[in-house]
């Protein structure tokens, strides 16, 4: 399973905010981003003095290059997922953030079993994690309503899932997610509504750029 392997870091400081790829150091006196808010390379801290004009095309990329990168995913596979948010019913923009939040790995992460998403993408790879009680290490298997995601029992042993299991009570779940830290799992009560989806996401702008 192709996956990025440069440097993380360098891809918030590359979309000019922090994209929270990292868990815990994110909110840490280490983030990169805090400490080098300018973009990566040899002219990188000149360009936060230089204004240009920023072109359609340019402000589409980025849209784009951010929403791929906080879900942890290459070009092919987004590009799928694109095209799979336009035969679907409704608004193409919203299918596809519906489809990225909708990812095995994103759930994981989002009912508080993983400090990011790359940590959740990880974990399902290594088979920590069942759906309806079957087993899958595929992170990119999109969940459905009334599907249980449910830490394997093999795993429960673990210390990462002790530790992690004391601390999650801490963490907030959305609204379209129940967890039950008793049961180890969680369940998919719908899909999200734009409002429950990050705020900076720019779906219309991810269209644009690939029906160009
Ligand atoms: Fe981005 Fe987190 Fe690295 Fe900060 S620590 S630059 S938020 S990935």
């Amino acid at each position: 399973m192709a996956k990025y392997r440069g440097p993380v870091c360098k891809l918030c400081r590359r979309e000019g905010e922090k994209l929270f790829l990292k868990g815990a150091r994110c909110f840490s006196p280490k983030c990169a981003f805090d400490r080098r808010g300018y973009p990566p390379g040899e002219h990188g801290k000149g360009a936060q003095f230089r204004r240009r004009r920023e072109s359609d095309y340019n402000r589409q990329l980025r849209a784009k290059q951010k929403a791929r990168r906080m879900y942890g995913m290459l070009e092919r596979q987004f590009r799928r997922y694109y095209e799979e948010s336009l035969l679907r019913r409704g608004l193409t923009g919203l299918n596809l953030l519906q489809m990225l939040e909708s990812r095995l790995d994103n759930v994981v992460f989002r009912l508080g079993f993983a400090d990011s998403r790359a940590q959740a993408r990880t974990l399902v790879t290594h088979g920590h994690f069942t759906i309806n009680g079957r087993r899958t290490d595929m992170p990119s298997v999109l969940v459905s309503p009334g599907d249980v995601i449910s830490v394997r029992q093999g795993s429960l042993d673990t210390t990462y899932f002790k530790d992690m299991l004391a601390v999650a009570e801490d963490k907030n779940v959305p609204a379209w997610l129940s967890r039950d830290l008793k049961t180890s799992s969680g369940t998919v009560i719908r899909l999200p509504e734009r409002s429950e989806i990050d705020s900076n996401l720019q779906e219309q702008l991810i269209v644009e750029y690939y029906s160009r």
